[in-house]
């Protein structure tokens, strides 16, 4: 016999991979939990220490996927994104940054514009993504029944939300200590009534007061502001999963192990609250390509959502964080063969779906209502050859490939204009060898006379053949170019070239 206390927390990682689609493991466990009928309380949150990068998105999608396995099995069910702004600002890092100048310690939503911004800059990519619905304002705020819900902690506590449950566990501190094997004073960690930072020792923790010394301006005094009395992260976690009835929670594999909160807490839900811990969803690192260790938001570095959904559809970047296993690492980066093989395994992935390939169907149930429209889109690789040999010019590309192509191409161009390896870079230090014939081009062309045209219209080794280039300027604007070139130095082809990787720009001009 094995009662549910010896199994150890290798049991947060197990599936049952006999499902199409790993979200639906999930969802299959909440719905046998729940029963038909129950409203699933799915959460994502975060800390808005710095900028959320590709490796947060990966908390919000899995929710996302399992909302969307959830719906497709006929139960109702909510995303409540959280955002953990009464963390503590760590000291170091507003040491480091000017914007947080005397807010170590304090609370991450203290540090209001910032945060603010944080946020805001997170719900609009959600909103693109089509993740947070439109109708949210800039907050992510909705109506209470809406099936988005978007809290601000610090906004929470203050407002005296948790007050009861945090009495409770003052109340129960000794047994919870006993649990969790820790000291009860260092279950909860009190911001200073008077310097508002979290640099505070507990003295002695009453039912409904807290006696504490504060490190930083040395108040010695006892509050009854049960609001500023917050719990401990894990314990943290426990109190608004109660409040919110929380059933589902991804959960970085960190967060897993033997030891972490996931693994501590189960014995809170089990000897305490009476209740289930929420399903928890592990999930694996997202790297960046390029770089060894875990991406650091921050720390001002990673890439964000923004970044990929310049280069690409949101229907391709969700494709990007439901092909692996959710326990899987994986990486992500927007080097030209990592573009290129994303593009191609979307393509692929799409043509199995059409074809009738169950998995592949599956997935594409997870990201997208739309239907497909039965139609090939032309590979990445060509329309990013395309772009460069027409010179980068958009419209020109897309009467080519068709209009449904239209989405791609713009975001082939962006790719480039940001990422690229572009011809037009590739610059030479070589003056051209001689000139070509005055007044016309050469009637038999060879590589000496290629070459002496690209040194001559725009300063580099190589670019693309002669047809298009008569086809894009016009056989008189080449001869014009190539006159310019011997009577002033000037290469007036290049600029139009260069004009057509920053449209945006030029129309600013
Ligand atoms: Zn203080």
């Amino acid at each position: 016999m094995t009662s549910t206390a010896e199994v150890g927390y290798a049991d947060l990682f197990k599936q049952d991979r006999s499902h199409p689609h790993w979200a639906y493991d999930y969802a299959q466990r909440l719905i046998e939990r729940h029963g038909p009928g129950r409203r699933v309380v799915i959460q994502t949150s975060m800390s808005p220490s710095g900028r959320f990068h590709v490796g947060n998105f990966r908390d919000t999608a899995c929710a996302y996927l399992i909302h969307r396995a959830l719906r497709r099995l006929g139960q109702d069910s909510l995303i409540l994104l959280s955002f953990d702004d009464y963390d503590p600002i760590r000291p170091s890092q507003a040491a480091r940054q000017p914007e947080l100048a005397g807010y170590g310690a304090r609370p991450l939503g203290a540090a209001t514009e910032r945060s603010t911004r944080i946020c805001r800059r997170y719900i609009a990519e959600l909103k693109r993504m089509g993740i947070c619905p439109a109708e949210a304002d800039a907050d992510g705020r909705t109506p209470a029944d809406a099936a988005w819900q978007t809290h601000y902690q610090h906004e929470r506590y203050l407002a005296g939300t948790y007050v009861l449950l945090q009495s409770r566990y003052l109340r129960g501190a000794g047994k919870l200590g006993k649990l969790l094997g820790q000291a009860p004073e260092h279950l909860f960690s009190v911001y200073c009534e008077q310097c508002g930072r979290g640099t505070t020792r507990n003295l002695e923790l009453g039912r409904d007061r807290v006696r504490y010394a504060c490190d930083s301006c040395g108040a010695l005094t006892t509050t009854r502001r049960i609001e500023l009395v917050k719990p401990a992260w894990a314990l943290d976690w426990t109190l608004r999963v109660t409040h919110e009835g929380i059933d589902c929670e991804p959960a970085g594999q960190d967060h897993c192990s033997a030891g972490s909160t996931m693994d501590r807490t189960r014995v809170i839900y089990r000897e305490y609250l009476r209740a289930h811990q929420p399903v928890i969803v592990p999930y694996g690192l997202v790297r960046q390509s390029g770089e060894r260790g875990k991406i650091s938001g921050s720390r001002g570095g990673g890439l964000t959502l923004s970044d990929l959904m310049r280069v690409m559809p949101p229907q391709l970047i969700l494709f990007l964080y439901g092909r692996p296993n959710c326990l899987s690492d994986f990486r992500i980066g927007l080097d030209f063969p990592a573009f290129v093989s994303y593009y191609d395994a979307y393509d692929r992935f799409l043509a199995k779906a059409r074809a009738g390939d169950r998995r592949a169907a599956v997935l594409h149930g997870l990201i997208t209502d739309e239907g497909d429209e039965n139609v090939a889109l032309p590979g990445m690789r060509r329309v990013l050859g395309l772009l460069q040999s027409c010179c980068y010019d958009v419209e020109r590309v897309t009467a080519i490939l068709g209009p449904a192509a239209a989405e791609r191409v713009r975001h082939a161009h962006a790719w480039l204009a940001s990422h690229g390896p572009r011809w037009i870079d590739r610059t030479a230090a070589a003056a051209p060898e001689g000139l070509l014939p005055d007044g016309d081009l050469p009637e038999r062309w060879d590589r000496g006379s290629y070459r002496t045209l690209y040194l001559t219209l725009f300063g580099t080794e190589s670019g693309p053949p002669l047809r298009r280039l008569t086809e894009i300027f016009g056989r008189d604007a080449l001869v014009a170019a190539v006159r310019a070139y011997r009577d002033h130095g000037e290469r007036p082809l290049r600029a139009r070239v260069l004009a057509q990787l920053r449209p945006d720009e030029a129309d600013a001009c």
